[in-house]
């Protein structure tokens, strides 16, 4: 796969897009690592890449973007937030952004997009226009689901033949300046937020996602 760095992190490292196919394809936006502290789903996004570099004809008819670490400065100190303590899912430039405590662990800056790591996400989504987009998280107490935001029920729940996720519509609580709203309710992109099962290895979630994730290719 191709390999572009779309921004740079506060700290100075290169956050990476993985891309497969040609720009005429619909393209299929796959993100991880937005939350530091949750390596499995940088590990689902890694596998992912793997098997499209490995196996060209998976996936096919569809144009692939995989950013496996999207916050690679929380990743590398396995926190929720960037170095600035910002939560990037809570950093979009959404109508309902609004600006909280520091201390809170959702803490979504000073500004919306104030962050570096919010802004490669935004480049990515405007210059490769993806028709789809599943943003990889992970959640303890047994609320993984295939999370969907925008038009996409279908998808969530076709995502869900395969990973047994349950399907839902919100997460139950007030998510201002998040990812999903920022594209999937005001851009009507359809956004999966795939929270995998914190209580699963990194090795299950793959294999339980696997399927679920190729299956968003557009039919060749
Ligand atoms: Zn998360």
């Amino acid at each position: 796969m191709r390999i572009v760095t779309r921004g740079i992190s506060v700290e100075g490292r290169s956050i990476e897009a993985y891309i497969r196919g040609r720009s005429a394809e619909p393209t299929i936006l796959i993100l991880g690592g937005m939350h530091g502290d949750e390596p499995k789903g940088v590990y689902v996004a890694r596998r992912l890449i793997a098997q499209l570099d490995g196996k060209p004809d998976t996936g096919t008819g569809s144009r692939w973007v995989v950013i496996p670490v999207v916050n690679p400065d929380g990743y590398e100190q396995r926190r929720r937030r960037n170095v600035r303590l910002v939560d990037i899912n809570r950093n979009f430039p959404t109508r309902s952004w609004t600006e909280i405590t520091r201390r809170s662990r959702m803490y979504g800056g000073k500004a919306p997009a104030s962050e570096p790591e919010t802004r490669a996400v935004i480049k990515a989504v405007t210059s490769y226009r993806p028709g789809l987009i599943v943003t990889i998280h992970s959640i303890d107490r047994h609320r993984h689901c295939n999370n969907y935001d925008g038009p996409c029920k279908a998808l969530a729940q076709m995502m869900r033949r395969f990973n047994k996720y349950p399907v839902v519509s919100s997460l139950g609580y007030p998510t201002p300046g998040s990812f999903g709203t920022w594209a999937g309710i005001e851009r009507h992109i359809p956004t999966i937020t795939l929270e995998l099962p914190s209580h699963h290895s990194p090795k299950r979630c793959w294999e339980d996602n696997c399927l679920a994730l190729q299956a968003c290719a557009a039919p060749s």
